[in-house]
């Protein structure tokens, strides 16, 4: 479980306040027009932002004080994620070790993220000699490789194709599954919530707006919601 507890946060012009509870093991999909705070919900869970006030709760450990590596998450982002120097194989083994010194077993690990992820025969080649999709693939095999309980996602496949998501969507819910992860993915496309989020918040002007089962806040009224869709 994930909680936010009257979390309150501010940028210059920008006041954020969040209250929400995501359940062990749920896919939350999150919408909502830029600048609306979506990004910064995610950094307040990761911890790259601290709050004003209010707490973050993850399992039942008040995590607001821990820096990101002390806390029980792993982040993809739209780009950033993987460095251009090292290998596919040295990108993946930094989920364990920032330092790339792993222990004699961990190696084992690496590869095995990297076959479930279906890069094993690429592992050599420096993202520089592989796909966009393939990159991104990087980035999930070093989260499987972290194994921490809570995966948070923002804009993970903006730049991929429809097909190349769905596919990068299925191996997350196979991941999800496998290890029953709680998930929250920032995403601006509905069928990516649709496939794989039970549920999906709408985030406007720093507040979570409402966050329902999918299919019924895609259906909902929400004067803002309709006009993000642009329904
Ligand atoms: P979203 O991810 O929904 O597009 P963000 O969380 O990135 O929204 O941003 C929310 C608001 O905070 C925006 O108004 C944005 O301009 C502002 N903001 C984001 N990051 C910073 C920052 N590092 N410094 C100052 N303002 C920021
Ligand atoms: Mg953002």
């Amino acid at each position: 479980m994930i909680s936010l507890d009257d979390v309150r946060f501010r940028y210059e012009d920008m006041e954020m306040r969040f209250d929400a509870l995501f359940p062990k093991g749920s896919f939350t999909a999150v919408i909502g027009p830029s600048g609306g705070g979506k990004s910064t919900l995610l950094n307040l869970i990761a911890g790259f932002e601290r709050p004003l006030s209010g707490r973050v709760l993850i399992g039942d450990k008040d995590v607001t004080a821990l820096p990101p590596d002390r806390r029980p998450v792993s982040m993809i982002f739209q780009d950033n994620n993987v460095f251009a120097h090292l290998s596919l194989w040295q990108n993946v083994a930094l989920g364990i070790s920032p330092a790339l010194k792993l222990a004699p077993e961990q190696p084992k690990r690496v590869e095995l993220a990297l076959s479930e992820v279906g890069l094993a025969a690429l592992a050599h080649r420096k993202p520089g000699e592989v796909s966009g999709g393939e990159r991104q693939r990087v980035a999930v095999a070093r989260a499987l490789v972290r194994d921490r309980p809570v995966l948070l996602l923002d804009e993970p496949f903006a730049a991929l194709g429809p097909a190349q998501r769905r596919d990068m969507l299925d191996l997350v819910t196979a991941m999800q599954k496998a290890k029953g992860l709680t998930i929250i993915m920032v995403t601006h496309q509905p069928e990516d919530a649709e496939q794989a989020a039970s549920h999906t918040a709408y985030l406007e002007k720093g507040r979570i707006v409402a966050m329902k089962p999918t299919a019924e806040l895609f259906a909902s009224a929400l004067p803002g919601l309709r006009d993000y869709l642009g329904k």
